[in-house]
C-alpha cells in the first residue's frame, strides 16, 4: 500500500515527471510504429496483436494482416480460418478467435462500426482495462491511462513498491498512480511514452537508469535497491509436456495430411499433423485408419519451447500414396508446398525438416 510520504512526494514531483517523460518520448520514443495514428479499427488490431507479444514482433505480422483486411467491414466478412492463417506463428491464437468473436458483435449489436466509449469496448471479447484504454486514447476518444506489464513495472520501481503484496489494492493504487501522472494534453503521447519507457529504459532485466528521464526523482533508484527484486516475483515456472504427432505424407502428390485442433487451447481453430498426448493414443489411431503397417518406426524428438510451456514433440512419419480406399477425409490435403492455412509454429519445424530431408 503507497505510504502518505510516498503519495506526498508523488504529488509533490508528479509534474515534474510528466513534463521528463514527454521531453523524453519527443527525442527517443518509438514514433514510426505502423498503427500510429491510424483508425480505431488498425489500433485495435494493433492492441491485440501486442498483447502478450513485442512490439518488433508484431510489426510483420500487423502489416500482412491491414494489408489482407484493410478495413473492418472486410474483416466481418472474413471466416475464422482466414484470421487464423493470418495470426499463424505469432502465438496466443485465443486473440484471433476473440476478434472473429468481437466481429460477429460489431455486427450485430453496432452496426458493423467499431464502438468509442470505454463500457462498450470494455464489453468486446479479449479487452481488458488496458486494451481498452488504449484503444479509446490512441483513437483520440478518450483520456484514459494504461497498466500493462511494463507500466506497471515502471512505476512500481518509481515510487518503490515492488515488495508490496499484488492484491487488488495495490492494483488499484498502481491504477490511481498511472492515471495520476497522464497527461491529459497530450494522452496519446504519454501512453505511448510509458510503453516505450517501460519496453526501452525501465527493463525487467538491468535498467538502463542512467539514460532514464526520471532517474532523480525514482525511490527505488535513489535508495539504491536491488532492482532484480520485482523480477523475482514475475518469473514463471516452466511447465513440461510430452506429445505425439504423425506427419502423413501423400508423397505422390506431394500432400500433406492436416486436421483441425479442435482441443488443445493453446492451438486450437490452426491446422496441425494429428496430435495426441500419448504414444498408445496414436497407435490406436494408425490402427483405426489402417495405416500401421505404413508408419515409420523411427521416431524423431525436438523442443518446441513457449512462454510458460516446453513440449517435447515425438514425430512419427507415414508416407502413403494416397487412394480411395483410404478413409482419411479428402479435404483435408494440402500442398506440402504452400500451405495457405493457420498452421502452429511447432507444425512448421515439422514440415521444414521433412523438406529439408526430401528435396
Ligand atoms: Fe526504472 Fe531506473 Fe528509471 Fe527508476 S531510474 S524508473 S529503475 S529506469
Amino acid at each position: 500500500m503507497i505510504s502518505k510520504k510516498q503519495s506526498n512526494y508523488h504529488n509533490k514531483n508528479k509534474n515534474i515527471i510528466r513534463k521528463n517523460i514527454l521531453l523524453w518520448y519527443d527525442k527517443f520514443g518509438r514514433h514510426n510504429l505502423p498503427w500510429k495514428n491510424k483508425s480505431i479499427y488498425h489500433i485495435w488490431i494493433s492492441e491485440i496483436m501486442l498483447q502478450q507479444t513485442q512490439v518488433n514482433t508484431v510489426i510483420p505480422y500487423y502489416t500482412r494482416f491491414i494489408k489482407e483486411i484493410p478495413t473492418l467491414k472486410k474483416l466481418i466478412d472474413s471466416k475464422l480460418d482466414d484470421i487464423m492463417a493470418l495470426w499463424s506463428g505469432l502465438g496466443f491464437y485465443r486473440r484471433a478467435i476473440n476478434i472473429h468473436k468481437t466481429c460477429l458483435i460489431i455486427k450485430n449489436k453496432h452496426f458493423g462500426k467499431f464502438p468509442t466509449t470505454y463500457d462498450e469496448i470494455i464489453k468486446l471479447p479479449g479487452i481488458g482495462r488496458t486494451t481498452a484504454s488504449a484503444i479509446l486514447t490512441f483513437s483520440g476518444n478518450g483520456v484514459n491511462s494504461i497498466l500493462d506489464g511494463n507500466v506497471k513495472r515502471f512505476i512500481q520501481r518509481l515510487y518503490s513498491l515492488m515488495n508490496e503484496k499484488e492484491d487488488k489494492d495495490a492494483l488499484n493504487q498502481l491504477w490511481f498512480l498511472s492515471e495520476n501522472l497522464l497527461s491529459k494534453t497530450r494522452p496519446s503521447d504519454f501512453i505511448q511514452a510509458y510503453m516505450d519507457l517501460g519496453a526501452l529504459v525501465c527493463k525487467k532485466t538491468n535498467p538502463k537508469c542512467e539514460s532514464c528521464p526520471v532517474r532523480n526523482y525514482c525511490i527505488t533508484r535513489m535508495n539504491n535497491s536491488n532492482l532484480s527484486m520485482s523480477l523475482k516475483s514475475t518469473r514463471k515456472k516452466i511447465k513440461h509436456k510430452k506429445l505425439w504427432t504423425l506427419m502423413l505424407v501423400d508423397s505422390t502428390n506431394n500432400r500433406l495430411y492436416l486436421e483441425k485442433i479442435s482441443y488443445m487451447n493453446l492451438w486450437k481453430g490452426l491446422y496441425s499433423s494429428p496430435l495426441f498426448s500419448e504414444k498408445l493414443e496414436l497407435d490406436k489411431w494408425l490402427l483405426e485408419n489402417n495405416l500401421e503397417n505404413l508408419a515409420s518406426q523411427d521416431i524423431w524428438q525436438f523442443n518446441h519451447k513457449l512462454s510458460h510451456i516446453e513440449f517435447l514433440f515425438n514425430v512419427r512419419l507415414c508416407k502413403i500414396n494416397y487412394n480411395k480406399k483410404i478413409s482419411l477425409m479428402k479435404d483435408n490435403w494440402y500442398n506440402l508446398s504452400d500451405i495457405n492455412i493457420g498452421i502452429p509454429r511447432y507444425q512448421n519445424k515439422i514440415i521444414k525438416r521433412y523438406i529439408d530431408l526430401h528435396d
